[in-house]
């Protein structure tokens, strides 16, 4: 078994896709060993998004992550990182709602910025992301 992070940003809270999300995640075998509503300020949310800090859309990356209550999930069932990574489908939302219809971002996301969920994508963002939200955890 492995463990992911899965996140439902600002978009899919405020928008109440949670309990759509939770059922999809609970349907496709994961057990949700810890979650937490957090609110990131732009200091937190920049040490999160930190490999996208010289990328143009940084700044409204970081407004975007700070704008709501955000709903951080450990996701734990054998292949947790790819297979979350799959059921998401694109960053882009607007691809997804065209080319992987069933996915989450196809049902809750907007576009390449308001996807409204985030997944780990390799063990060693799996490991940095759950212990940004949950502190050090002892390795799996
Ligand atoms: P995440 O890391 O949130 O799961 P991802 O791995 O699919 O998303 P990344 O390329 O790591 O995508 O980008 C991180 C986040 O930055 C995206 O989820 C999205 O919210 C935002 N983002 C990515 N590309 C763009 C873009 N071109 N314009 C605006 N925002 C973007």
């Amino acid at each position: 078994r492995e463990r992911t992070l899965a996140m439902i940003k600002p978009d899919g809270l405020s928008g109440n896709y949670s309990q759509k999300i939770k059922e999809v995640i609970l349907q496709s075998g994961f057990d949700i060993v810890q979650e937490a509503v957090v609110r990131l300020d732009a200091e937190r949310a920049s040490v999160f998004y930190a490999e996208h800090s010289e990328r143009s859309f940084f700044e409204s990356l970081v407004k975007y992550m700070t704008s709501g209550p955000v709903l951080a999930m450990v996701l734990e069932r054998p292949d947790a990182i790819s297979h979350w990574r799959t059921l998401i489908g694109p960053t882009d939302a607007r691809k997804a709602k065209t080319s992987h219809p069933n996915s989450i971002r196809a049902m809750c996301g907007l576009d390449s910025e308001k996807n409204c969920v985030h997944g780990s994508d390799s063990p060693q963002s799996a490991a940095r992301e759950i212990s940004f939200f949950f502190g050090d955890v002892k390795s799996v």
